[in-house]
């Protein structure tokens, strides 16, 4: 501080004074305030280089899992997804032997084919699924199934109708409807009427049967086969597992060629998809 004093009686000190005064001070307090300022920029780097670098360790080792898990899942669908064939004798034959198919000069079981696939029933929960198809729609099949799955859509059962065998199609196709089941091939006469169905030739699949009835509109009032369908009549009222026109159902099976039940006059069938044979 006596350097200061000097200074002042220099003439120009004022100003080294302030100069001087100002080294001073920059010496005792900010200097070391600077140069610990400096360091803890210098260690904040370090320390933000090594954040950086976790972060990348870290996205890194997260891609890896994300790969693994796609190729986890593309395996898993692969293996929970599948088409067979249909031999005289096999296991699915005796199944379905004497029940869904009957021997039949419009439908031959090399024309046929078993779909394994897996689905997300009402409760969200992963469940195995089974149906039988016409060679000529089972590969587009599988696609809907696999894309259904993908994106999580419920839908209750997907078992062989055989499971609900009364004996006879038409008896047994209303059991199945009775239990929510989704199924496809049966060897049977169309609702309501002598022809055979599509569904006899593998070419039919009905959805979530409950939630998307068969309303006949023969008489110009809807006429109905299960207790409760009245209700989804009205397609509109944003009921769980309704089929409409924005339902992903719809759009898969209708870009893959499929008609839609629904979009007929009458009868309204509104589980139904078919494609005709090729
Ligand atoms: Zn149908």
């Amino acid at each position: 501080m006596n350097v200061f004093m000097k200074k002042k009686f220099n003439g120009d000190g004022t100003c080294r004074q302030f100069l001087l005064l100002a080294g001073y001070v920059v010496k005792r307090r900010i200097l070391p305030i600077i140069l610990a300022a400096g360091i803890g920029a210098a260690w904040m780097e370090i320390q933000s280089c090594a954040e950086t670098q976790k972060d990348r360790e870290i996205q890194t080792c997260t891609e890896i899992q994300e790969n693994i898990k796609t190729i986890a899942e593309n395996e898993d669908l692969s293996e929970n997804f599948y088409i067979t064939e249909i031999h005289e004798g096999d296991e699915i034959f005796e199944r379905i032997n004497r029940r869904s198919y009957q021997e039949n000069d419009n439908i031959s079981l090399d024309e046929l084919r078993y779909l394994k696939i897996q689905h997300y029933d009402f409760e969200h929960e992963i469940q195995e699924g089974e149906l039988i198809v016409n060679e000529a729609i089972a590969e587009d099949c599988l696609d809907i199934f696999k894309q259904l799955f993908e994106a999580e859509y419920e839908i209750a059962s997907v078992r062989l109708i055989d499971e609900y065998w009364t004996g006879d199609g038409d008896t047994t196709d209303t059991a199945s409807i009775e239990e929510n089941n989704t199924s496809a091939f049966c060897y049977r006469t169309v609702t309501g009427g002598g022809n055979l169905s599509n569904h006899a030739l593998g070419l039919a699949i009905d959805i979530n049967p409950r939630q998307n009835p068969y309303f006949s509109y023969s008489t110009g009032e809807p006429v109905w086969y299960h207790e409760g369908d009245e209700i989804y009549l009205d397609r509109d009222a944003g009921m769980e597992h309704v089929i409409t026109e924005e339902d992903l159902c719809y759009k898969l099976f209708t870009e893959y060629g499929f008609t839609w039940g629904g979009s007929w006059n009458n009868p309204k069938d509104y589980q139904h998809f078919e494609r005709k044979g090729q």
